[in-house]
This record gives structure tokens, sequence and C-alpha cells, in this order.
């Protein structure tokens, strides 16, 4: 594959039409810019991998109009992207096969683009190849790149939340011990030890302990303190 530096960023469409000319090449992927930062961060492209094209004009005369002019454009490369199961790079191929027809200005490629299926562009300006096939490239990039089948066991399972511990003692276990209840807003253990013995014998921890519960005067209210 000659990797030759021919460049056409400057196309002149009609007459390399009219020429019946063809042309091909590659570049390499690092030149195509926005296609090389939509690959996988830990998978770039490097010198070695190139986007090869290849370019053909149609030049057809018609009686009593403007010749029909098209440039078929075919180009590939390999790239990697993230794939959006597992994270790992995921190798996807790219292949375009478009043929575009060229009109005299923008109003008769926006006339033609109404009446046909075909892919109208005014040549009224010169071509960058280049940034074409970089265009259809990006159109053609999958949305949700995947393998078809994940290489590794879900390494980005972290990332998503699986098989990390969930935060401790919620809801994973029964509590240890049952959680004195919270209705009695007593700031004392003491107070707490005589609710629950008043509650009736729910509590014999109170007793086990041998203390007697203390049951604090002041438990009723603030009275006694003044
Ligand atoms: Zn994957």
């Amino acid at each position: 594959m000659s990797l030759r530096p021919a460049k056409p960023r400057a196309l002149d469409v009609a007459a390399f039409a009219e020429a019946g000319q063809d042309l091909s090449g590659a570049w390499p992927l690092t030149e195509l810019v926005r296609l090389s930062d939509s690959t996988a961060p830990e998978a770039r492209p490097g010198a070695e991998d190139a986007v090869r094209w290849s370019l053909r004009g149609e030049h057809r005369p018609r009686a009593g109009g403007d010749p029909i002019v098209r440039l078929h454009l075919q180009a590939d490369t390999r790239l990697f992207l993230s794939c959006q199961r597992c994270l790992a790079p995921v190798e996807v191929l790219l292949r375009i096969d478009r043929s575009v027809r060229f009109v005299r200005d923008e109003a008769q490629a926006a006339e033609l683009d109404t009446l046909s299926d075909e892919d109208v562009l005014a040549m009224d300006r010169r071509l960058d190849v280049q940034a074409w096939v970089e265009d259809e490239m990006l159109l053609d990039l999958p949305l949700v790149p995947r393998h078809s089948r994940c290489p590794a066991p879900l390494p980005g399972a972290e990332a998503l939340g699986v098989g990390v511990a969930p935060p401790e003692g919620e809801g994973f276990e029964p509590l240890p011990e049952p959680e004195p209840p919270r209705v009695q807003p007593f700031a004392e253990l003491g107070a707490l030890a005589a609710l629950r013995a008043s509650l009736g014998g729910a509590a014999p921890e109170a007793e086990a302990g041998g203390a007697e519960p203390p049951r604090p005067p002041r438990r009723k209210g603030r009275g006694p303190a003044s």
C-alpha cells in the first residue's frame, strides 16, 4: 500500500471528474485529528495506523444541460473505541463507500436534493477530500461500541458499583442487638433503662447488670431543678 503524500485538500472536482481521473492513497490515522480523538484513550492510533482511500471521478455529458458529475469515494480504517459494556478497547472497522453528485451551486444542490435520493453537493469551492473522508468516518462510528463478547470478566463492574461491598450494616444482616426505642427523647441511660423496665421485662440486661435502675427524679420534667 503506497503511502504517497497525495493530499487532495483542495480538489477541483469538475476538472478531476472531467478528466476521468482517479486517485488513491493513505493518510496516517493520527492526521485525522477529530477521528483520532474519538478513539479509546488506552488504544490511540499509532504511526502504523492508516486510513486508505480512493476517489474516482465520473463525468457524463447531458444534451441540453450541465454534465452529471459524481465522485465515488471509498475509504477504510481500523481503530479502537471504548466498549460501552466493559470499557476496554474494542476494535472497529470503518468502511466508507459513497457516491456524491456535484452540481453547479447551492441553489441547484438544494433543488436536486429534494428531487432525488442521491447525495448532492455544490462544487462552487474546492473540495477537501481528507475532511470529507473524516466526516464520513465520524458519521459511521457506532453509537454504542461494544464487544460481541467482552474479553474480561467485567473489569468495569467496579465503576458500575457491582461487587462493591455495601455500606456497613446497611440492610445487610440483622442488627446484632435491638436498638432501644427512640421515641423517647431522654438523654440519660438510666432513664432509658427505667423506661424499658416499666414496659415490662423487655430489658433483662437492666437487671443483669445488677444495678438498680437509678430512676432519676428529674425524668418527668424540668421542675425539680428550679
Ligand atoms: Zn466489552
